[in-house]
């Protein structure tokens, strides 16, 4: 048999996000929620210049518009089917 007591669990959870393109605060609507943004975490592994280095990347809508307009090849776009 097994008794169970009640503890307090400490977790984290996004308070801000700032772009990093622009520096910008995303903002969040009426209901908490960050407005979209492109998050990018990306583990860098031994057959690269930056072996073991983590980078986490956000950007807001205007810089990843702006971003992908610099691509010689635009990203694919599927669309979801809902
Ligand atoms: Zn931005």
């Amino acid at each position: 048999m097994r008794q169970y007591k009640t503890i307090s669990v400490q977790k984290q959870e996004v308070a801000k996000i700032y772009c990093n393109g622009c520096g910008k605060l995303i903002p969040k609507d009426q209901h908490g929620n960050f407005e979209e943004v492109l998050h990018i975490q990306k583990e860098w592994g031994y057959l690269s210049k930056r072996d073991g280095e983590i980078h986490i990347i956000d950007l807001c809508q205007s810089c990843y518009e702006k971003w992908i307009n610099t691509f010689p090849i635009s990203p694919v776009i599927n669309k979801n089917k809902k």
